[in-house]
């Protein structure tokens, strides 16, 4: 209904990528060492996946959001971790340099952003700045051609990896969200450093961070957008962002309803497969209704963004029910896998910590209920 052949082309070639290289041999390696394997990241921006929906001049697919979904979903449905990495520059990333960068800033930054020569990191969140990231504290102050930044940035994707940072900082401290200014900050200089990478439950493979900034002169030519416009620009981008988390949703939940229909049908108790059990079958045929729900939502919020149409309450929307849906449906992938589900031999067992951090990171379910309901009621 969403698709063209186009669409259809693109999603064979993510599954045939996907299936090829993330094996179980890779998956395992990654999981063990929180590596992610340089030669996969170097075949994926080979592929195209890293500028799906980047402009072509700049080095980019040129394709649509509808695109950029498709190969999330098929990428995130072999892998979550793989599809944070192809994220990143078509979404977080690459989004601001596109919406407020000049062409001086999208020459410099974009095109080795989308060939995998850069990696970049989106620090907006804080210590005490989470759901209310305009409540930060972080602080830029003019002196002469430069900006002097002071703060901390927590939970930051791939800050370790990076080599550049996008950061949010006050401006103007009397203007609250109106006085935020986005930077583009050289992960080398002078005052910066980055905390210990975090220990976390899933989505391992991709090191976070905190980035502590201390006296860091970051000169006026590397402000992206305007002057006090930053928490704008970071709000249009999560809007963009929302629709990647959804794909990796539909992608992680697909993968568990694969796993449990297999397994349900090899597993006998009682003398016959488990999927004999309408306990089972109807288990999964809940899972697989609200998995179609999702990406309904999904699809139609990126069919949106594509027609030049208003996504903000439905790219909302698909990652609200999308992350929670995935989560249940992960639940209950390892309840249909019983006591196998809990081991890590199993692949579900990852797919739900994996799902996890989906209702949480890009605004929690919580931000996503109050965005849909304030769209509703003005
Ligand atoms: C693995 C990981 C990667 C991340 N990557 C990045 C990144 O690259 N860049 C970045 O900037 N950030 C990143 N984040 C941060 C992420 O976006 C935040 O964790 C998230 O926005 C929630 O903020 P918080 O953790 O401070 O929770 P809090 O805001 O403290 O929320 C705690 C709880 O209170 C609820 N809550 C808060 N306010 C309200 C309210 N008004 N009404 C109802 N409920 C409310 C929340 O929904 C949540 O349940 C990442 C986080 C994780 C875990």
């Amino acid at each position: 209904m969403f698709f063209t052949e186009q669409h259809e082309l693109i999603r064979k070639h993510a599954r045939d990528f996907a299936e090829k290289e993330f094996t179980k041999e890779v998956l395992d390696e990654i999981e063990n060492t929180a590596e992610f394997p340089k030669e996969i990241f170097k075949k994926m921006a080979d592929a195209g996946f890293f500028g799906i929906k980047m402009p072509k001049e700049l080095g980019g697919g040129g394709s649509d959001h509808r695109a950029y979904v498709i190969v999330m979903e098929e990428i995130s449905r072999a892998s979550g971790i793989a599809s944070i990495y192809v994220s990143s520059p078509n979404s977080l990333m690459g989004s601001p340099f596109l919406m407020v960068g000049t062409k001086e800033q999208k020459e410099k930054y974009l095109r080795p952003m989308i060939s995998g020569e850069k990696i970049f990191c989106f620090g907006l969140t804080e210590p005490g700045a989470g759901s209310d990231a305009g409540g930060m504290t972080t602080t830029a102050v003019e002196d002469g051609d430069d900006y002097i930044l002071n703060g901390r940035k927590t939970f930051i994707t791939a800050a370790p990896l990076a080599d550049y940072a996008v950061i949010f900082a006050k401006t103007d401290m009397s203007k609250g969200t109106r006085g935020i200014t986005s930077f583009i900050v050289d992960m080398t200089l002078p005052g910066v450093s980055c905390g210990k990478p975090e220990d976390k439950m899933g989505m391992i493979g991709c090191a976070t961070s905190d980035i502590i900034l201390e006296n860091v002169r970051v000169p006026k030519s590397e402000i992206l957008g305007k002057l006090n416009r930053g928490f704008s620009t970071a709000m249009k981008t999560l809007d963009v962002g929302r629709i990647g988390v959804a794909s990796q949703a539909i992608g992680i939940a697909q993968a568990a309803i694969d796993e449990s229909t297999q397994y349900a049908k090899e597993r006998k108790q009682f003398g016959r497969p488990i999927a004999n059990f309408q306990a089972i079958s109807f288990m999964l045929a809940d899972m697989e209704t609200k998995l179609n729900a999702a990406k309904l939502l999904t699809y139609h919020a990126a069919y949106l963004k594509d027609t030049n149409q208003d996504a903000s309450k439905a790219a909302s929307m698909a990652k609200y029910y999308a992350s929670e849906v995935c989560n249940e449906i992960c639940a209950k992938a390892v309840q249909i896998h019983g006591g196998y589900g809990y081991i890590k031999e199993y692949k579900v067992e990852k797919l739900y910590r994996d799902a996890r951090v989906l209702t949480i990171y890009e605004g929690t379910s919580q931000v996503q209920q109050m965005v849909i309901a304030a769209q509703m009621l003005k």
